[in-house]
This record gives structure tokens, C-alpha cells and sequence, in this order.
């Protein structure tokens, strides 16, 4: 690789290709960032709203408790007593009993709530029995309260339905309600549940002892709870809740894949970019290259007919040549070399009459077996004084194409210029006029040095000269083989080569017959 190429590469590697490297580092990195951040947020707003449904359903008993050591601690009649309690309780309709007593089981008071009706009894033994099952717990209740704490807690049991919620009453007091967990959860915090919830979250109470699912906003899933929290008024309940229709998870997924195409695309699209640069840039250098060889090719193409001319011319001048047959021989040099350099200057006002746009063809019916009669017959003597043999072949069938006679006979000559050019050893030129199909072939082939595979194509690009091989013995403009091929373009043909490296060349013109 030359040396501006690779300029190209490290400026381009330094800025765009390292650039793009490291934005995409960093993106990736603060991408899965980003999204432990946005986990991290969703998780604790759900833990939130799980916090808010404990907090509500404590404060629904801690305003029973309340409302109940009121009614407790006015000596009331049974009657208005009665009256109190269904004001309190009926509305909930989960509060099954009640029990109060004092810590000696002395003065107690039993209420049973049935479909709207209260029975009072002055006492009740099961009750009882569970509290005095359970009196550490009420003895830890005391001393909280003594501190200043009402605390309202579950008492062990072994009913599946029922929970009973002991507390401290004043007045040395405690009390016993017996809930119904099925309808307290119904009938109370339900409401609350569903108006956090809302189309956004789905929230379940789930009983982690029984393995049972107990309540939920609406039917999905109970596996994809994604956060649980235990449900404090009734122990082994758990709250869960989940996004609805989509985990965060999924979201999070979601939203790191469109990142990420999103991402791909744009890194993609700077890679493009970062390519394209490089071919343009790469040509340009390339073809900076190519026009400065194109000049020392030409100054050399040119110094070489002239010195020649100059000298020749100069030695007859001043009459030192004696014989007629050596003055004839120097006529000859000089006329030679002025057709060498009229060919060149020829070639580049071709090439840039091409260049500008102004080439222009005159087409017309035209016998090629003609034409390339012309060519071989102006071309023989020519080849044969520099030692070549020269074989013209040429079917019998007359035939006819539509070309521009004088640039088909220019593409010719160039081919074989090239075939005399490169022939080193072997000194062969094969002319060569057939028909395939609808197309009508010129074929040029020489014996000389051939070119390598990899150079094939690119021989036909204006300035290009092959830069393996022996190629470089002979000097020349690059521009004779693009000629030839916008020739054939404008024709409606096109061109061929197969060639061989140290074997030969076949060059060969394809013309679409009339
Ligand atoms: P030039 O001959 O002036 O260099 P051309 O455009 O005619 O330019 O040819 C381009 C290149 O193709 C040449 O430099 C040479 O390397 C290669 N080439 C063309 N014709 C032949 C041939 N007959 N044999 C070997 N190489 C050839």
C-alpha cells in the first residue's frame, strides 16, 4: 500500500472509525445503565403502591380501634350499645365478633354481627381460650401500650377464613375481633386496591401458606408478580403486583432493543460514510498519482522523437553526411520519429476532445472487411521493418456495420501499437476479422509479455498503465486502451481481453453486425 493511502486510513481510523468505537462503548455501557436506573425507579413506585394498600388497610382497623375504645368506654345501655357497634361494623360487613375483656377475664362482653343483627353475650369461650393460648402476646401488647404504643396485631390460629386482630383498649382493656378474611379483603380494601391499580398495574393478594390465589385486579398470571410484599394485618397473605400487559422486564427489553437498532443503524451509517470518504479520497490520491506519471510518461514520449528529430535534422544541415544512401536513411528517422510524435499528440487530443465531451462520430454503413484491409495494408511495412510477422485473416462474407470508419480504424492501430509495444521475444501480430452470432469481431494478438489477472480490468481506465511485470521497459500514456473503449461504447460494442502473462495477448472488438 502506498504511502498517502495509508495517511488516509489512520486519519480516517482516528477520525471516524475510533470515534464511532468509543460513542458505541459508551452508548452500550450507559444504555444498560440507563436501563438499571429505569428498573430501579419502576421497582420502587410499585413498592410504593404496595406500601399504600398495607398503609390503608391498617388505618381502616386503627380507626376501628379507635372508634371502639370510644363506644367501650361509655358505660352505655345494651340497647344503645348495640346501636353503636352495627353503626361501627355494619358497613364492613368482615367483622364476624368481638370480643372485649380486661387482662383477668373478669368483666367481659361478647358480640356476634350476623347478617345485620348483633347478639351480645358475657362472654364466649372460644375466644377466650385463643387469647389465653396466646397471653405472651398480649402480655408484649400491654407493656407497648404502657409505652405509649397501640399496637394491633394477628393472633395465631389455625382457621384458614378467620383472622383475629388483638389490640389494647384503654382502660386496662383488650379486645378481640374476629374478620372474616374474604369479605374484609372484599369489602374494604378492594375499592382501594382497584383505584390504584387502575388499566396500569395488576395487584393480587395471594395466601403464600395455602399456595392459593385469593384476590386480583383482573386474570393473569400469578407466576409474573415481579414484586411481593407480605400483607401486614394478615400473616402468610402476600401483595403482588405487576405492570399490566407487559412486565418491566420486557419493557426495559423493549426499550433496549429499539436503542439498540437505532444505535446499529446510526453506526452504520458512519461506517458507510467512513467508507465512501476513504474511496474518494483513496481515487483522488490515486488519480493525483496517475496524472503526474501521465506527465513524466508523456514528457519522456515526447523528448525521445524530438532529440532524434533535432540531431538528425542538424547533422544534414551542416552537410556531414556524404552518401545519398546514409542522407535517405536520416529522411527516414526524422520522418518515422515526427509520425511517432504527431501519433502521441493525436492520442491526447483524442483523448481530450473525449474528455470535454466534444468527440463527435460520424456514423455510417460501413464493409469492415475494408476498413481492416486498410489498416493491415498501411501497417504491413511498418511491422515487418521492426521484424514482425504480420497475419491478416478475413472471412470471404462481406461484413457490414454501422460505425464511424476513421475511429474503428483508430481503435485498430492502437491495438496494435499495444501488440508491437509489449512484444518482446516473439515477434507476431495477428489481425484477425470474424463473425459470432450477430456480432461482427476484430481481433488483435500478439505473443508478448500479457497482463496479469488482476489488471485486466482496470487497463481500460483512462491513464492507467499496468504496473507488474515487464510493463515498465516500455513507456507510454495510458490513454490508448480508454480511447479504444469509448470508441466501442459509442458503437454500441464492446471490448474483450484474454491474456496471459509471458504468453500473449488476444485484445478483441466486438461490433453488432447491421
Ligand atoms: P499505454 O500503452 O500508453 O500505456 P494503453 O491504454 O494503450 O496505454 O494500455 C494500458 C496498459 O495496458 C498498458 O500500460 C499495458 O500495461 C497494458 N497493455 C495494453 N495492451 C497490451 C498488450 N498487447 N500486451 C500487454 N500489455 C498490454
Amino acid at each position: 500500500m502506498n504511502k498517502p493511502i495509508k495517511k488516509i486510513i489512520l486519519i480516517l481510523l482516528i477520525v471516524l472509525i475510533l470515534p464511532i468505537i468509543f460513542f458505541s462503548v459508551r452508548e452500550m455501557t450507559s444504555l444498560s445503565r440507563d436501563e438499571e436506573i429505569i428498573e430501579e425507579i419502576y421497582r420502587s413506585q410499585l413498592q410504593s403502591i404496595l406500601f399504600s394498600i398495607n398503609q390503608y388497610s391498617d388505618d381502616i382497623v386503627r380507626s376501628w380501634t379507635s372508634h371502639l375504645t370510644s363506644i367501650i368506654e361509655i358505660e352505655a345501655s345494651k340497647e344503645k350499645l348495640k346501636k353503636e357497634l352495627a353503626g361501627l361494623f355494619s358497613e364492613s360487613q368482615s367483622v364476624q365478633s368481638l370480643y372485649v375483656s380486661d387482662s383477668l377475664f373478669q368483666s367481659q362482653l361478647y358480640a356476634e354481627f350476623n347478617a345485620g343483627s348483633i347478639t351480645l353475650a358475657d362472654n364466649n369461650r372460644s375466644l377466650k381460650e385463643l387469647v389465653q393460648n396466646n397471653f405472651d402476646q398480649l402480655r408484649r401488647l400491654y407493656s407497648y401500650n404502657k409505652s405509649g404504643f397501640r399496637k394491633i396485631e394477628a393472633v395465631n390460629s389455625s382457621s384458614t377464613n378467620r383472622l383475629f386482630l388483638i389490640f389494647i383498649l384503654s382502660g386496662g382493656k383488650f379486645s378481640v375481633l374476629s374478620i372474616d378474611k374474604q369479605l374484609f379483603i372484599q369489602k374494604s380494601i378492594s375499592s382501594k386496591i382497584q383505584s390504584v391499580a387502575r388499566d396500569q398495574f395488576i395487584v393480587s393478594i395471594y395466601d403464600s401458606l395455602n399456595n392459593k390465589q385469593i384476590y386480583q385486579t383482573s386474570q393473569i398470571d400469578s407466576e409474573q408478580r415481579i414484586i411481593k410484599k407480605n400483607l401486614w394485618l394478615i400473616p402468610g397473605y402476600q401483595l403482588g403486583i405487576q405492570l399490566k400487559g407487559e412486565t418491566i422486564a420486557g419493557l426495559v427489553k423493549k426499550r433496549t432493543s429499539s436503542n439498540l437498532i437505532i444505535f446499529l443503524v446510526f453506526a452504520g451509517l458512519m461506517l458507510i460514510t467512513a467508507f465512501y470518504a476513504f474511496r474518494n479520497i483513496k481515487r483522488e490520491v490515486e488519480l493525483a498519482q496517475i496524472k503526474s506519471d501521465f506527465v513524466s510518461n508523456v514528457s519522456h514520449e515526447l523528448r525521445t522523437p524530438l532529440a532524434l528529430i533535432s540531431m538528425f535534422a542538424e547533422t544534414l544541415e551542416m552537410r556531414r553526411v556524404k552518401t545519398e544512401e546514409k542522407k535517405n536513411e536520416y529522411y527516414k528517422i526524422i520522418s518515422q520519429e515526427a509520425g511517432r510524435l504527431s501519433s502521441i499528440v493525436n492520442k491526447i487530443l483524442s483523448f481530450s476532445q473525449i474528455e470535454a465531451g466534444k468527440r463527435n462520430y460520424h456514423f455510417k454503413e460501413v464493409e469492415l472487411n475494408r476498413v481492416i484491409q486498410s489498416v493491415a495494408d498501411s501497417y504491413k511495412f511498418h511491422l515487418s521493418n521492426k521484424g514482425f510477422e504480420f497475419i491478416l485473416e478475413q472471412p470471404d462474407e462481406k461484413l457490414m456495420i454501422n460505425a464511424d470508419e476513421e475511429a474503428v480504424s483508430e481503435a485498430v492501430i492502437n491495438l496494435i501499437d499495444n501488440a508491437v509495444k509489449y512484444s518482446v521475444e516473439v515477434k507476431l501480430v495477428l489481425l484477425r476479422l470474424t463473425r459470432r452470432n450477430d456480432n461482427v469481431i476484430v481481433e488483435v494478438e500478439d505473443k508478448g509479455i500479457g497482463i496479469p489477472k488482476e489488471e485486466q480490468q482496470k487497463i481500460f481506465e483512462k491513464f492507467y498503465r499496468a504496473s507488474k511485470g515487464l510493463v515498465h521497459d516500455t513507456k507510454g500514456t495510458g490513454l490508448g486502451l480508454s480511447l479504444v473503449k469509448h470508441i466501442m461504447d459509442s458503437h454500441k460494442g464492446s471490448i474483450e481481453v484474454d491474456s496471459e502473462q509471458g504468453r500473449g495477448s488476444t485484445f478483441r472488438l466486438l461490433f453488432p453486425l447491421k
